[in-house]
């Protein structure tokens, strides 16, 4: 029997995109499960959700199976900082494995609809540029991201055979980088740890010569459009890009992060990681036509409300705390 009230599970929920997430199906009454093994995210990110009648939280790692009764599925559970990913690689390729498949055979037993973040890492080091859904990619299999991009690649083709073998409705999601409040002041990403850097007036790390790409989509555009997708019918399954198509090199992006902080820290060059893809941005035409959805926040009023939020958290917390033993604290 259907609830009045739909419960919706959300993986990962505890990390950035998650939290945000259950933020936003709780305001919509939704029932919401959050699931998370605490390995990126903290029960701190969801804190103030726990009073919340509608609102629950397991700690779980969907690697081993999980018996639940649901409706929606929203499959989040993933490191997304390279240095995160990095730091476990055999885990992150379960989790994107092994994960998706518990997740699969629990949306076919209860007949959920079911939500896959994927990534724009699938694209790899990119020789057509924007990218469009329907390029294959060009990626490495054996090097230090392969856990995270093949991972999320052999996800996207389990989500895709159990939607023909077992016709469970799947909705394949292609995010690209995506920054904002609650990125965990350690994670790693190039926007947190710039803003990091530049509030804190320590050196700004561009790794390489600060040439390469990336679109920057704000958390609040990017949730709107992973909602909107779920709530499509069930002739919609993507995979559909969602991103900002504006892009940034990394050196101009550091530039805007030291106007906006009014930092005087400089710029320190660093070696690139292996396999750094060298330009990313989407074609979002999918969306636009299927979801009726893009982006409305720009980059720099993105990153001055995301600026405001470590302002804040640094007050509070002034000396950085390493993602592992904040993990610890809580
Ligand atoms: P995040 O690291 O903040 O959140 C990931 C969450 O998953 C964390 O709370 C972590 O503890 C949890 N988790 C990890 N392994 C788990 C497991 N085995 N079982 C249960 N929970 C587990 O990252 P995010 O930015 O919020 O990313 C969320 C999802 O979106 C990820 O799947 C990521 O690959 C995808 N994505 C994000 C971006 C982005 O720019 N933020 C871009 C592309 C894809
Ligand atoms: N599974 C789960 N919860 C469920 C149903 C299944 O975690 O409610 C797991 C189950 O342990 C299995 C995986 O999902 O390993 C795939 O399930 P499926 O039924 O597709 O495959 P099978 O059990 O036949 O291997
Ligand atoms: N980067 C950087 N300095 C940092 C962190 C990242 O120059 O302190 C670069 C990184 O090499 C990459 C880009 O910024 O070219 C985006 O990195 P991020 O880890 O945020 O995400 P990716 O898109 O590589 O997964």
């Amino acid at each position: 029997m259907r609830r009045k009230n739909k419960r919706i599970m959300v993986t990962g929920g505890a990390g950035f995109l998650g939290s945000h997430l259950c933020e936003r199906l709780l305001e919509q009454n939704k029932e919401v499960l959050c699931i998370d093994n605490f390995y990126t995210g903290h029960k701190q990110n969801v804190i103030h959700l726990m009073d919340h009648p509608g609102f629950e939280l397991i700690r779980h790692d969907i690697t081993f199976p999980l018996y639940v009764e649901i409706d929606e599925i929203y499959n989040l559970a993933c490191p997304a900082s390279p240095i995160q990913y990095q730091r476990d690689p055999v885990q992150t390729t379960k989790t994107n494995v092994h994960g998706a498949i518990n997740m699969l055979g629990l949306a076919k037993r209860t007949g959920a609809k079911i939500l896959q973040a994927s990534t724009s890492e699938v694209y790899g080091d990119p020789m057509i540029h924007p990218q469009p859904e329907a390029y294959w990619g060009n990626v490495n299999p054996i090097g230090l991201r392969s856990c995270y991009d093949e991972g999320k690649r052999c996800a996207e083709t389990i989500f895709f055979d159990y939607h023909r073998q077992h016709g469970v409705p799947v909705k394949v999601m292609r995010i690209f980088n995506t920054y904002g409040p609650r990125m965990h002041p350690n994670d790693g990403r190039v926007v947190s740890n710039f803003i990091v850097q530049a509030l804190q007036g320590k050196k700004i790390t561009v790794f390489g010569n600060g040439n390469q790409t990336r679109s920057f989509c704000y958390v609040d555009d990017l949730i709107g459009g992973m909602m909107r997708l779920m709530n499509t019918n069930d002739t919609i399954t993507g995979p559909i890009n969602i991103g900002n198509p504006g892009e940034f090199t990394i050196r101009q992006l550091a530039e805007l992060v030291l106007e906006i902080t009014g930092s005087r820290s400089t710029v320190e060059y660093l070696p690139l990681p292996q396999d750094d893809p060298m330009q990313r941005r989407p074609d979002i035409s999918q969306a636009k036509r299927l979801l009726d959805w893009q982006p409305t926040i720009q980059l720099r009023e993105g990153l001055e409300r995301t600026v405001a939020y470590f302002d804040r958290l640094l007050d509070d917390q002034p000396t950085s705390v390493p993602m592992k033993s904040a993990l610890l604290v809580d």
